[in-house]
């Protein structure tokens, strides 16, 4: 298998790709684009999301692909509302600025998701500007990729410094987002996160923009009773009023070797202690635990260290509280791409994801 980087390959044969396996959702879309623009290799995908409720690409899917082509100049058939096929030829990857918005309140964090493992591996640092969601259910939010992903990122010995210039919440959107992207020096360097280390800080912070205070505070003083977390632990977020109306409840976790951000939305049909009682139960799963990193790091640090292990030629692993059927797929669709294995031992104090080459 060709694994270059930097070769047009629209001749080569695709990467045939079943959207509908596994978990099944956009993700297996979004790592497959930014896979097929890293390694050169051309990608076939069927039964794109079949079994959704909305089946096939949705507008924020769309958007990922108009993204991975626009930094890759590929080839695209397929890219259609509705359509559940897409045939994608990458040409190389090329670093720049550029700027993605999406029209509705889809969320540009995962636009984000799809460019910046290629713009990780390009030749020159790239800036990129999103509009649309910043704090999206099913997605990860601004504050996660800052805190939790980026400093994960640097770890590689590349870096990723984002700015959240407005916030954007469905169904209105309009937030807005800058990413710099730097790529490393030579290789990414793989790195083990077998465990958490001492605890440093907690904090939350509610984000309520365009609604009743009593929201907030009760979300906040919810939490705080469960946790039993202090007045200073506990702020009101910053958002200005015109950037809602909307709801994330957000707990930030900081540990010697890695910080964990968890977030809770709000909705019509939920209360304001029930938004908190969520979040109480996702922290208390991950404090319970023994592991590095929770479920949604989890996935999207195994595309990070495969890509490491890949250039870098070594191994890496990671503990995480939980594998869930994101973490599967989303390690099944990598070793379809980078000739990387993944090793996954489940045990109950903390499983384990282990990435060598194959
Ligand atoms: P999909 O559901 O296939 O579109 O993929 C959703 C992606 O968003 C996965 O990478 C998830 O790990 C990530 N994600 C979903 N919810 C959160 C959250 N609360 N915090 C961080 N990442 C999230």
């Amino acid at each position: 298998k060709n694994n270059k980087t930097t070769m047009t390959n629209s001749e080569e044969k695709a990467i045939e790709l079943d959207g509908s396996q596994g978990e099944g959702g956009g993700q297996i879309l979004r790592t497959s684009l930014a896979l097929s623009v890293v390694t050169g290799q051309p990608l076939a995908i069927e039964k794109i999301r079949a079994g959704r409720a909305k089946p096939g690409l949705m507008r924020q899917h769309l958007a990922c692909v108009k993204a991975a082509a626009e930094i890759s100049g590929a080839q695209v058939e397929g890219a259609e509302l509705g359509s559940q096929s897409l045939r994608f030829a990458p040409g190389p990857v090329r670093a720049g600025d550029y700027r993605f918005a999406i029209a509705s309140a889809g969320s540009c964090m995962l636009v984000l998701q799809t460019v910046l493992p290629p713009l990780l591996l390009a030749g020159a640092p790239s800036t990129v500007h999103l509009t649309g969601g910043t704090h999206n259910p099913m997605a990860p939010p601004f504050h996660f990729l800052e805190r939790a992903f980026a400093p994960l990122v640097r770890r590689l010995g590349a870096d990723l410094q984002l700015m959240l210039r407005r916030c954007g919440f469905y169904p209105a959107g309009g937030g807005e987002v800058e990413a710099t992207i730097v790529p490393a020096v030579g290789a990414l360097q793989p790195f083990d996160l077998m465990a958490r280390g001492a605890q440093q800080s907690a904090h939350a912070e509610c984000l309520a923009p365009g609604l009743p205070r009593h929201v907030p505070t009760r979300e906040l003083d919810t939490l705080g009773t469960a946790m039993g977390w202090s007045g200073e632990q506990l702020r009101f977020g910053t958002a200005r009023q015109n950037e809602g109306p909307g709801n994330a409840l957000i707990a930030t976790l900081a540990y010697e070797h890695v910080t964990e951000v968890f977030t809770a939305f709000g909705e019509k049909t939920l209360s304001a202690e029930q938004v908190a009682h969520g979040l109480v139960k996702e922290l208390r799963a991950f404090q319970k635990s023994e592991a590095a990193v929770g479920p949604h790091l989890a996935d999207q640090l195994a595309l990070l260290l495969a890509l490491a292990v890949w250039q870098g030629r070594k191994t890496a692993a990671f503990t995480c509280s939980e594998v869930t059927e994101h973490t599967r797929t989303n390690c099944a669709v990598i070793e379809r791409f980078l000739p990387v294995r993944f090793t996954i031992t489940e045990s109950r104090a903390a499983s384990t994801v282990q990435v060598s080459l194959a």
